[in-house]
């Protein structure tokens, strides 16, 4: 659905700029920008997928993935087109690499949707699956709803965004996973189209603002896996806070990265002793199946604290109030 868009300037000669992400896109008339969901229509500029769907889903909330929020409920999912990046490694590029051609979508109003997440049992949404920054104007609707209603928000996100559209963002939104794709801004360039310094600001802004947060951080053969750049990674996220969890994930050729093998055990392995060596207190293994890399350990007295296997997820040594009921150590975890 096309709906006046929220966050740009009007320029000479019916030029617009986008304000929404850091690409700030210069449109003429008639044109759309990197994302194909924000158009320049007679020197106003229109988001392109108002109310769009593309897919909807309930899924365990480990699968966004967050472990420390609202451990072991089920989240009703829900994504749009379209991307302001170019991942050639993205797992949902037949979504994300798209525009509101793609023909298998439906329309829906935002009350729709909060209806629908509701009907399935759901306490919260995820804004999810693509990327939801694009979307922007609807999924605050949709939040705002949610909100009002006592549910929570979800926001799964690359932190490509610019700073007022997510000042407005966290008011509405309960937690965030964002992914940091590498270390370095030449991966960034290279291989998403974006830059690492807008993503880094977005994960500092959204700790300060005092939501909940999680990164991610997904390990490619040859591209991201440097020790020393995991390292400087791991210290980063020390720098913000060392309770923030991180998850590690493991590689898998797709879309335009077919060129190099799955991303080997070791190396997660080694990214997983590399951050705890740094200090980081909650660091967790995607995509390797092992139930040790998956599970929370206090990390003050190593009491299993959730046990996790696949997306079977038991809480067995909390208390009600989010503390070790071995040593009392209070974990970074909303119940
Ligand atoms: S949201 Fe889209 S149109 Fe706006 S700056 Fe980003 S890529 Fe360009």
């Amino acid at each position: 659905m096309k709906a006046l868009a929220r966050y740009w300037t009007k320029l000479d000669k019916k030029k617009v700029r986008c304000e929404l992400c850091p690409h700030r896109c210069i449109l003429d008339d008639g044109q759309v920008g990197i994302c194909r969901v924000r158009k320049n229509i007679g020197g106003k500029l229109y988001t392109l997928n108002y109310g769009t769907v593309s897919s909807m889903a309930v899924d365990p909330i480990e699968k966004k993935p967050l472990f420390h929020f609202k451990p072991g409920s089920r989240i009703f999912s829900v994504s749009t087109v379209g991307c302001n990046l170019r991942c050639k490694h993205c797992q949902n590029w037949e979504i994300s690499q798209v525009g509101p051609e793609y023909p298998y979508t439906r329309d829906f109003k935002a009350s729709d949707i909060v209806k629908i997440a509701e009907e399935h049992g759901s306490e919260g949404i995820a804004f999810t699956y693509n990327e939801p920054t694009i979307w922007h104007e609807f999924s605050v609707e949709v939040a705002k709803i949610a909100k009002k209603k006592g549910m929570y928000n979800v926001y799964v996100t690359n932190g490509y965004i610019q700073e007022e559209p997510l000042r407005e963002l966290v008011n509405y939104i309960d937690a965030f996973n964002i992914d940091i794709k590498a270390f370095t801004n030449e991966f960034y360039i290279k291989i998403t189209g974006g830059t690492l310094q807008p993503v880094l600001r977005t994960a500092e802004f959204v700790h300060r603002a005092g939501k909940h947060l999680e990164l991610t951080y997904l390990i490619i053969p040859r591209l991201n896996d440097d020790p020393g750049e995991i390292r400087k990674f791991a210290e980063w996220v020390n720098s913000i806070s060392p309770k923030i969890p991180v998850h590690f994930s493991r590689f898998y050729p797709t879309y335009k990265l077919t060129d190099r093998k799955e991303t080997p055990l070791k190396t997660v392995h080694n990214a997983y002793k590399i951050a705890k060596d740094v200090g980081l207190e909650y660091v967790y293994l995607g995509n390797t199946w092992e139930p040790e890399y998956e599970s929370t350990y206090c990390p003050n007295c190593g009491n299993l604290l959730i046990k996790r296997e696949f997306y079977n997820t038991e809480i067995t040594g909390l208390t009600s109030d989010g503390r070790c009921n071995n040593c009392g150590k209070k974990i970074n975890i909303v119940l």
